[in-house]
């Protein structure tokens, strides 16, 4: 008992050199992007206006297992990282369980969440080109306050769009991009065409996501040296995010053990992509045969309720077209508090090993991500943010399972973030005001039938 490991910690020296492309080992890959108007698949060049090039080569590379870490960005990964592979015995205890549980802690990041592994070299990319200025949409704030911080840290200027009803509700997240030296506006704004025209129709309108996106990338089309970046969905996010799951699997060595099932909260896919991708590989490469499951929310169930369709990634209309699980992107979830898991599609690797049967997603509803996310703090001493309470939920699904067949599963689970920022939600939950949100067969039909006349 007393000699016992709780946290297992790498040194500096063993941060990996290089993130995993797993689209390199995918048996089937992932389809092409289209550009909507020509119909014709995307290259990278077709990009390059929007994303830094490295960026876009890695978006699209099929090619390379392994892409180098530029040594800045390693440099800069050893600020919070590695982060922390945890054993949570005192979940266990609670549970009852014979299972092993296992959590990444992405939660000691200075921004509170994983979104920090992929704003670094993003900025670092941007900086190196000679861009000057980055841009990005937020909503609750996570990839914002992300961003600015990785900004900073490469010298350049962030301007963040926040959809104007999360500036006015979570002041502290914006006070953080503020802290961080970025320029925050409140969306729809009078600073872009997009923003403009929505705002001289409805001059109360309180934002939205969609509109957020169309004036980040309206300012970075017309500003000389400004690029656009995206925290979640894309391909080179997940790539960048694989650091989480390249450290977890040398911390599980260090614990002696293997994971039988990698879980991971769902929204556009990058935390779970992160996770899981590193062990995915040794099932596709060499017969391992891990579970990978996503944990998304009832009230946005692209996964266990969406189609496989090409579909654009914004509300707008602005992007390519992915080819993505998806509840169409008119769908309008409801207002969770998990806001990071608030999106209609899935990433275009993740819908394709879903497709595929490599993986498998479950879907949590508002209040037992809750109920396990309490559960979770009381035992571990960790808050967790309220996305991050639905790979929980999932997780302790799992290992009751276990306390019923007596199995000794080893499950390993990412902490995306904490939720310490997020009280407002536990305050709800605690008063007894938090709700279900039920989405019906009709509202999943009614976005779907209206994809078909896209491609
Ligand atoms: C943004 C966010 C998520 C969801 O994004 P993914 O790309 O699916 O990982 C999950 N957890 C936290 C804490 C977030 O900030």
């Amino acid at each position: 008992m007393s000699d016992r490991v709780k946290r297992f910690i790498l040194p500096e020296s063993e941060i990996p050199t290089k993130w995993y492309n797993i689209q390199a080992d995918m048996v089937n890959k992932p389809m092409p992007p289209i550009n909507p108007k020509t119909k014709e698949p995307l290259k990278p060049e077709d990009l390059f206006p929007i994303f830094a090039e490295e960026l876009c080569r890695q978006e699209l590379d099929q090619e390379n297992s392994w892409i180098d870490i530029p040594e800045e960005v390693r440099e800069k990964y050893k600020y919070y990282r590695s982060t922390p592979l945890v054993r949570a015995y005192g979940l266990e205890e609670a549970l009852g369980t014979p299972a092993h549980i296992y959590f990444k802690n992405e939660s000691v990041s200075p921004v509170g969440s994983h979104k920090l592994n992929s704003a670094l070299p993003q900025a670092y990319y941007c900086k190196q080109q000679g861009v000057t200025n980055v841009t990005t949409e937020t909503g609750a704030g996570q990839w914002g306050a992300a961003l600015s911080y990785a900004a900073k840290v490469f010298g350049i200027e962030a301007a963040v769009y926040q959809v104007k009803i999360s500036y006015e509700q979570k002041p502290y997240r914006r006070s953080i991009m503020q802290t961080f030296g970025a320029q925050v506006t409140p969306s729809p704004s009078m600073s872009t065409r997009a923003g403009k025209d929505i705002l001289t129709k409805y001059p109360n309108h309180q934002g939205s996501l969609g509109t957020a996106i169309s004036e980040a990338i309206e300012l970075a089309m017309n500003t000389p040296n400004c690029k656009y970046t995206l925290g979640s969905v894309l391909s080179h996010v997940s790539l960048h995010q694989t650091i989480i799951g390249l450290e977890a699997e040398k911390q599980m060595a260090m614990a002696g053990e293997y994971p039988d099932m990698v879980i991971a909260c769902f929204g556009g896919g990058s935390n779970f992509g992160g996770i899981a991708f590193p062990f995915m590989r040794h099932n596709i490469l060499e017969g391992k045969t891990t579970e990978f499951i996503a944990a998304e929310p009832a009230s946005c169930p692209k996964l266990t309720r969406g189609v496989f369709q090409y579909d654009f990634g914004d509300e707008a209309g602005y992007t390519p077209l992915l080819p993505m699980f998806t509840l169409g992107h008119n769908f309008r979830p409801a207002n969770i508090h998990a806001g990071g898991l608030r999106y209609h599609g899935a990433g275009v690797i993740v819908s394709q090993l879903l497709k595929d049967g490599l993986m498998r997603a479950v879907d949590i509803k508002q209040l037992d991500s809750f109920d396990a996310g309490m559960l979770f703090a009381r035992a571990e001493g960790i808050i967790p943010a309220p996305e991050s309470c639905h790979a929980i939920a999932a997780t302790i699904q799992e290992a009751l399972k276990c306390k019923e067949t007596g199995e000794e599963k080893v499950i390993l689970f990412n902490l995306s973030g904490h939720g310490l920022i997020d009280m407002t939600a536990y305050d709800q939950y605690i008063a007894g005001n938090l709700q279900n949100y039920e989405v019906t067969d009709e509202d999943v039909q009614k976005n779907i039938s209206e994809l078909e006349k896209i491609i």
